[in-house]
């Protein structure tokens, strides 16, 4: 039968790697669903939506076709058939993607987009993200909530960005967190049901084996 499994928690605390990872093993699809909010948010960007105005966003929302490929070997985003994954990444992007992702039109569209990718994979899936546990799926087989001290996460996230400087990336990410968090429409949140792992001291591959045997449980 399969297995769905749900990874919250706020950036750099590993989600990434450790979804694609635990997918990999697991044979399991995999869905980044930052990513979405990401291409929606480009989207919006590169058609001159003004991104602090929550009923242009409203409106637009429907308006992008935004295709994930689901292995985690090689997960990717297309938006009307051009490959964003490297164009969501920049710091354009990761500025404004809180506030066009608290638009309730924009995650609902998203939510229902989700939820028809998680029940078309056959063997089973991985998604990651904020509300995945408490909102898109809360019937999932296994809820992992992600924690790290914002000096790890800091650490991480600016590992993985050419030339960052950890004070500005702890700023810019504690800001992310505060939004995506308090936002009324499905904030990021741990699930009542869901199994904390603070990662703060746990290399990746730790982090990888405590999610594969819980789900082997
Ligand atoms: O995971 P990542 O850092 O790429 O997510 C980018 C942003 O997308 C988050 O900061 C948040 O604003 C939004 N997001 C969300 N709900 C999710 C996943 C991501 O609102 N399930």
């Amino acid at each position: 039968e399969s297995v769905i499994v749900a990874i919250d928690g706020p950036s750099g605390t590993g989600k990434s790697s450790t979804s694609k990872a635990v997918a990999a093993a697991l044979g399991l699809s995999y869905l980044d669903t930052g990513a979405q909010y990401r291409a929606i948010t480009w989207w919006m960007i590169s058609n001159g939506v003004d991104t602090q105005d929550a009923a242009a966003i409203a409106t637009a929302a429907g308006k992008p076709v935004i295709v994930s490929g689901t292995d985690p070997a090689e997960p990717t985003i297309t938006v009307d058939g051009e490959d964003t994954s490297a164009a969501i990444r920049t710091q354009a992007v990761t500025s404004k993607v809180s506030a066009v992702s608290a638009v309730p039109e924009v995650r609902a569209l998203i939510t229902e987009l989700q939820r028809s990718i998680a029940a078309a994979a056959e063997k089973g899936i991985v998604v990651e993200g904020r509300d995945i546990g408490t909102t898109v799926l809360p019937d999932a087989d296994l809820k992992i909530f992600l924690t790290a001290s914002p000096e790890a996460r800091a650490a991480r996230r600016s590992g993985e960005i050419k030339g960052a400087d950890v004070a500005a990336t702890r700023e810019a990410l504690i800001k992310r967190d505060a939004a995506d968090s308090s936002r009324k429409t499905s904030p990021l949140a741990k699930a009542d049901d869901a199994v904390e792992v603070d990662t703060t001291a746990l290399t990746l591959q730790q982090v990888i084996e405590c999610v594969v045997s819980l789900v082997e449980e």
